[in-house]
C-alpha cells in the first residue's frame, strides 16, 4: 500500500479489493500487465483496508480513476465499500466483480451505488473480457480532465482570520498549496479523510498527506521544509528581518565569507514580497513581482551559504563583551560578532469601527495578492494614496468588478509615483475618490458594507463592499530595542551621524560608521532606519553597504576577538575560533550602556580617527 516515489505518484490509481488473496493477486496482476505503466494498481483484501488506503490517497492528493470490488466479502460487502468510496472519490468509476450466481443481486444493486459496470469472474482471457471495460472507464474518467493535486491542501473558512493568515503565510513563503473552502463538497471530503470535524479550522494537509489541524506558523514551517532552528549558535553576522535590506545583507555577507544567519519572523520578502509589480527597481524595465524578486534574492543568499530561518522573531539584543547576543521568541539566543537590523515596518491599523472585528473576513492589510482570486465580480475598496495602494488597485482591477480607491488627500500627486497615477487613470474599473475616508465597516460574519465620509462636504454614504484592502502607512516594530539603542521619536533606529554620541553613551574613540547604531557592531539598513528612503532599491543598497561597515568594524576588533584568542573568547578556545557561545552564557549579559563602557577598550580604533573618516568617506565632519 505504500506509494512508489517519483513520477509514479502522478499516475491515476486503479484500486481492486477482493477478500480471497489468490483472486485479489490475480486481478491485480492482470491489471498491472496492461495498465501498470500509466496507472498505479493498489490491491486490498477487505473493504475497510481499501477505504483506509483511499483516505491516505485523498490526503496526498492522488487521483483514483477506477474502483473494482468483489460483491461478496465479509465485513463490508462490495456494494457497501463502493458506496463509502463514493464519499471520498465521487468521480472514480465503479465496477462490481460478481460470480454467476450473484448476477441478479448485483444488477439490483446497480442503482444503489450508481455502478458503471459489473464484471463476471473469472474473465478469461482478460484481453476480451476485462481490458475493453477498463479501457472505456479510464477514457470516460480522463475526459473529465482530472489532475492530481500534488501540492499542500488548505481547508479553511472563507471568512476567518486564521484561515486568511495561513493562506498569506503559505503564499508569502512560496509554498505551493491549493485552497478548499470548508463548506464545499471537496473541502468536506478532505476534512473527513483527515479525521477533522470542521470546527477547528484551518486544516493543512501537507504534500506528503499529513494533516495539521490549526497549526502554528512554526509548525507549518517545519513541515514544509523551511528552516526554523539555527545550525550553530555563533555566527559572524546575524541579520534581523528578511525583507530586501536583510536579504541584501545576507547575500553580501555570505558571499564575502561571513558566517551569516538571517532571522525572519514571518516570511522572507518583507513588504516587497507583497508587491504585485515593482516597476522602479533597476534592471527590470518591464517590472517584476515582489514575490519573484525576493524569491531570487532568497535563493541567492542560500546559494552563498547564508542560513535563512523563518518564524523566528528577535525579541532582545544584548552586548556580551565582543559578542552581540540576539534573544529569540522561543527563548533561545544566538551570538555573533556583528548584527544588521533590517526589520522594516509593518502596516498601521485603520481605526474605523468594525475594521478590527472584520480583519481577515473581508478587511485585509496588504494581502491583495493572496485574496485577489476571491475578489472576482466583487466591488472592492482600497484605502491609501501611496504606491503600495496604487499597485494593489491595479492588480485587483484584473479580478474585481470595480475597485474604488479611498484617499484622504485632495489628490494622489503628493503621495504616488507619476507612472502609477497614469496607469490607474487608464484602467476603466478603477475609481479614485479623494477627500474620502472609511467611517465604519459592517457585516454579518464578513464585510458587507462601508460607511464612507466625504471630508470636503462632511457627508456620509453607505456602500456595498465585498473586500477592503488597507494601505495607510506603517510603523517600525522596534519596541524590543528600547533602552538598547538610540531611536527617533517614531521608533525608527538612528544610525551613524544621526544620533548624538554624548547622549547615547557611544563608548568608542572613533565615531560610528555610517549605518552603525549607538551600539558598536550593530548596524541598521532599510525602512527601519530613521529617515530612510522607503524603497526596495535603497533597502537592498543599505543592506549591502551595512556589510561593508561590518567588515570595517571587524577589523577594529583585537585579533583575539576576531579569531577567538582574546580574553573572553578564550573560553571557546580549543574549538573552531568562532565556535558557539552557549545560550546559557547570555545570562552573564549586562545592561547595554554598561556593556558598552566595558567593551570600549576592546573595540579599538586602529589608526587615527581621521584615517577612518577618510576611508569611509561617509562621515560628517
Ligand atoms: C504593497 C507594497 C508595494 C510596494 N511597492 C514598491 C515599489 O514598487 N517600489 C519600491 O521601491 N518600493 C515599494 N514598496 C516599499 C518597499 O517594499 C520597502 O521599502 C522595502 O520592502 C523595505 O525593505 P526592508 O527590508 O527595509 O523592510 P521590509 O520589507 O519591511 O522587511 C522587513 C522584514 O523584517 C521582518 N521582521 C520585523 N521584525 C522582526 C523581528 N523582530 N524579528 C525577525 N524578523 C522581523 C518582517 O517580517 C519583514 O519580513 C512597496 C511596499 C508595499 C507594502
Amino acid at each position: 500500500m505504500t506509494r512508489p516515489p517519483g513520477e509514479a505518484e502522478l499516475r491515476p490509481v486503479i484500486v481492486t479489493v477482493d477478500d480471497d488473496p489468490s483472486v485479489s493477486r490475480a486481478v491485480a496482476r492482470d491489471l498491472r500487465r496492461r495498465y501498470g505503466e500509466a496507472n498505479r494498481i493498489v490491491r486490498a483484501e477487505s473493504g475497510e483496508q481499501a477505504l483506509d488506503a483511499l483516505r491516505q490517497m485523498k490526503l496526498r492528493g492522488d487521483q483514483v480513476a477506477v474502483l473494482l470490488a468483489d460483491y461478496r466479502m465479509p465485513g463490508l460487502t462490495g456494494i457497501e465499500f463502493l458506496e463509502r468510496a463514493m464519499d471520498v472519490y465521487p468521480f472514480a468509476r465503479r465496477v462490481l466483480l460478481t460470480a454467476y450466481a450473484d448476477t441478479n443481486a448485483a444488477i439490483d444493486a446497480i442503482n444503489v451505488v450508481d455502478l458503471d459496470h459489473y464484471l463476471l469472474k473469472p474473465w478469461d482471457p482478460p484481453e476480451e473480457k476485462l481490458y475493453p471495460v477498463i479501457d472505456e472507464l479510464l477514457k470516460a474518467w480522463q475526459r473529465e480532465d482530472r489532475k492530481p493535486v500534488k501540492e499542500a491542501k488548505l481547508v479553511g473558512h472563507r471568512w476567518s482570520a486564521p484561515s486568511a493568515d495561513l493562506r498569506d503565510f503559505l503564499a508569502r513563503n512560496q509554498v505551493p498549496y491549493r485552497w478548499y473552502a470548508s463548506d464545499t463538497e471537496e473541502g468536506e471530503r478532505l476534512l473527513d479523510a483527515a479525521g477533522a470535524d470542521g470546527r477547528d479550522l484551518p486544516v493543512l494537509i501537507t504534500a506528503d498527506g499529513e494533516p495539521l489541524i490549526t497549526p502554528t506558523n512554526a509548525e507549518v514551517a517545519a513541515r514544509v521544509n523551511l528552516a526554523t532552528v539555527p545550525s550553530r549558535d555563533f555566527y559572524d553576522l546575524i541579520v534581523v528581518g528578511g525583507g530586501p535590506a536583510g536579504l541584501g545583507a545576507a547575500v553580501y555577507g555570505a558571499s564575502e565569507g561571513l558566517r551569516t544567519v538571517l532571522v525572519e519572523k514571518f516570511a522572507t520578502g518583507g513588504q516587497a514580497g507583497q508587491s504585485s509589480r515593482i516597476e522602479n527597481y533597476l534592471g527590470f524595465p518591464d517590472g517584476v513581482s515582489g514575490g519573484q524578486l525576493t524569491d531570487r534574492a532568497r535563493r541567492q543568499a542560500v546559494k552563498f551559504g547564508a542560513e535563512l530561518l523563518t518564524t523566528v522573531e528577535a525579541t532582545g539584543l544584548e552586548v556580551n563583551g565582543p559578542a552581540r547576543t540576539l534573544r529569540l521568541s522561543d527563548g533561545t539566543s544566538i551570538d555573533a560578532k556583528a548584527v544588521v537590523l533590517s526589520m522594516g515596518v509593518s502596516y498601521r491599523q485603520l481605526q474605523a469601527p468594525g475594521c478590527t472585528e472584520m480583519t481577515g473576513a473581508g478587511v485585509y492589510y496588504g494581502a491583495a495578492l493572496t485574496e485577489a482570486e476571491g475578489c472576482k465580480d466583487q466591488d472592492v475598496y482600497v484605502v491609501g494614496g501611496a504606491n503600495s495602494a496604487g499597485q494593489a488597485a491595479v492588480y485587483l482591477a484584473r479580478f474585481a468588478r470595480s475597485v474604488t480607491m479611498l484617499v484622504r488627500a485632495r489628490s494622489l500627486e503628493q503621495s504616488m509615483s507619476y507612472y502609477l497615477i497614469q496607469q490607474i487613470a487608464g484602467i476603466p474599473n478603477i475609481t479614485v475618490r479623494c477627500c474620502t475616508e472609511v467611517a465604519e465597516a459592517y457585516g454579518n460574519g464578513h464585510l458587507e458594507r462601508l460607511t464612507l465620509r466625504d471630508l470636503a462636504k462632511g457627508t456620509t454614504e453607505i456602500v456595498d463592499a465585498g473586500q477592503l484592502f488597507i494601505f495607510i502607512g506603517a510603523a517600525p516594530g522596534t519596541a524590543w530595542l528600547e533602552n538598547v539603542l538610540a531611536r527617533d521619536g517614531h521608533g525608527f533606529v538612528l544610525a551613524g551621524p544621526d544620533f548624538a554620541q554624548e547622549e547615547t553613551g557611544w563608548p568608542l574613540d572613533r565615531p560610528p560608521y555610517h549605518l552603525e547604531t549607538s551600539v558598536p557592531g550593530v548596524f541598521v539598513a532599510g525602512d527601519v532606519r530613521s529617515d530612510s528612503a522607503k524603497r526596495v532599491a535603497s533597502a537592498v543598497g543599505e543592506g549591502a553597504m551595512a556589510v561593508m561597515f561590518v567588515h570595517r568594524y571587524l577589523e577594529t576588533l583585537l585579533p583575539g576577538e576576531r579569531c577567538g584568542r582574546g580574553r573572553r573568547w578564550k573560553r571557546w578556545r580549543g574549538h573552531d575560533c568562532n565556535r558557539a557561545m552557549r545560550p546559557g552564557r547570555a545570562a552573564h549579559a549586562v545592561p547595554v550602556r554598561e556593556a558598552q563602557r566595558r567593551a570600549a577598550p576592546t573595540a579599538v580604533q586602529r589608526g587615527p580617527r581621521g584615517a577612518h573618516r577618510a576611508r569611509s568617506g561617509l562621515h560628517r565632519g
